[in-house]
């Protein structure tokens, strides 16, 4: 369907990144990918055990907040397009180290946006697509669904450095004609996820009897998407989504956080065949997040009616198939819990 092309994949060593560069290495042979990434704490090579001997992929360990390394990897590909979702994403962290995300998802984006400009002028088909989150958009009342036209205002810094990152893409896009797509997607949730996010960390921490610390009293409220939903989607939006749009991506699958880690729970209970009410008992509610915002809700209205997307999974199926995930995969949780996995690179492609 699609002619050859050098895909240029930022961050794919990371949650999302891995499944965006396995289905674009599984599904298009006849593209290249790169896979960009600096593996930092968040990012693992181990993600992409399966694919990493695969013919049509390559991958480059660098960092996107230095911009003489991206001019020179810029200079020599020619990248018919870039994905790009490398960057500090746990909002706890942007609370204690602020500055480290502008440095990646400012700074980062900002580099690759001027490296792409030269691409650009010589290929009319180069696409730059940005990959962003729902928290640009700030917090919902009780009611109320984000769109593609919310005002955005965003309350931590790590959503702050997003929404800045993708006004500098919309402004590339005006000021200097360079083809973009942006997409603003909820929660994500699945294998590989970094297990201090909220679903991976509690997993863990039920298979280990630890409690459960749920922030003030559990009542915010995120929409949760299935981490390979969100990579067909972005499949998409970057072959068939229209130049210079955004688009939103949700699950229509909003949960009160105290629900989520009670479903949990009960779904751990079954699998480890442990009494019902067990993992419940780990539950422990602690001190609030600062600037903590209530309740994030996506409309995905328009890429379903444009480019024909929604979840494949329902909430309950999709947590059943992670936690199987985990239960199955206790080697990469012991390797990423241990700091192992870190060796992994060295080990694999240094040698
Ligand atoms: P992640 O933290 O799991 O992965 C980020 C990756 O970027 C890691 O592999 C890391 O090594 C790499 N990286 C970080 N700094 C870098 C740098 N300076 N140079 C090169 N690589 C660097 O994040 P994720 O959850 O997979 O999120 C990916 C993207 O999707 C981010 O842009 C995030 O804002 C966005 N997003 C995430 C979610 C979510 O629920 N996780 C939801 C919506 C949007």
């Amino acid at each position: 369907k699609y002619a050859q092309k050098d895909i240029l994949i930022t961050g794919g060593a990371g949650f999302i990144g891995s499944h965006v560069v396995r289905r674009f290495v599984q599904t298009y042979k006849e593209y290249h990918i790169h896979n960009l990434d600096a593996l930092t704490y968040a990012g693992n090579l181990e993600n992409l055990r399966d694919i990493e001997t695969s013919e049509n992929y390559s991958f480059v360990k660098g960092d996107i907040s230095d911009a003489g390394f991206i001019n020179q990897l810029f200079q020599e590909n020619r990248f018919d397009g870039v994905i790009h979702l490398a960057a500090e994403s746990h909002v706890d962290r942007s609370i204690t180290e602020p500055l480290s995300f502008v440095k990646t998802n400012v700074l980062g984006t900002v580099n690759l946006l001027n490296a792409s400009l030269g691409l650009a002028t010589k290929n009319p088909d180069f696409r730059f697509y940005h990959i962003s989150t729902d928290e640009v958009y700030g917090a919902l009342g009780e009611s109320g669904l984000f769109t593609e036209h919310t005002p955005y205002s965003p309350n931590s810094p790590y959503s702050a450095s997003k929404a800045s990152s993708d006004h500098f893409v919309r402004a590339y896009g005006e000021t200097y004609g360079l083809p973009f797509v942006i997409s603003n997607c909820s929660n994500n949730y699945g294998p590989n996820h970094f297990p201090e996010k909220l679903i991976p960390l509690f997993i863990n921490n039920i298979i280990d009897n630890r409690a459960l610390p749920v922030y003030g009293d559990g009542n915010y409220t995120r929409d949760w998407l299935y981490v390979k939903d969100h990579a067909v989607a972005i499949d998409l939006v970057f072959h068939d989504g229209q130049n210079g749009e955004t688009y939103n991506i949700g699950g229509f699958n909003e949960w009160k956080n105290i629900d989520l880690v009670k479903l949990l729970c009960r779904l751990m209970d079954e699998k480890l065949k442990r009494p019902q009410g067990s993992s419940e008992k780990l539950i422990t509610f602690v001190k609030d997040r600062p600037g903590h915002d209530l309740r994030y809700a996506i409309d995905a209205t328009k890429i379903n009616k444009e480019l024909g997307w929604k979840p494949s999974v329902t909430f309950e199926e999709g947590l059943a198939l992670t936690i199987d995930w985990y239960l199955n995969n206790q080697e990469w949780l012991d390797h990423v819990t241990s700091g192992d996995y870190k060796t992994y690179y060295d080990k694999q492609y240094q040698q």
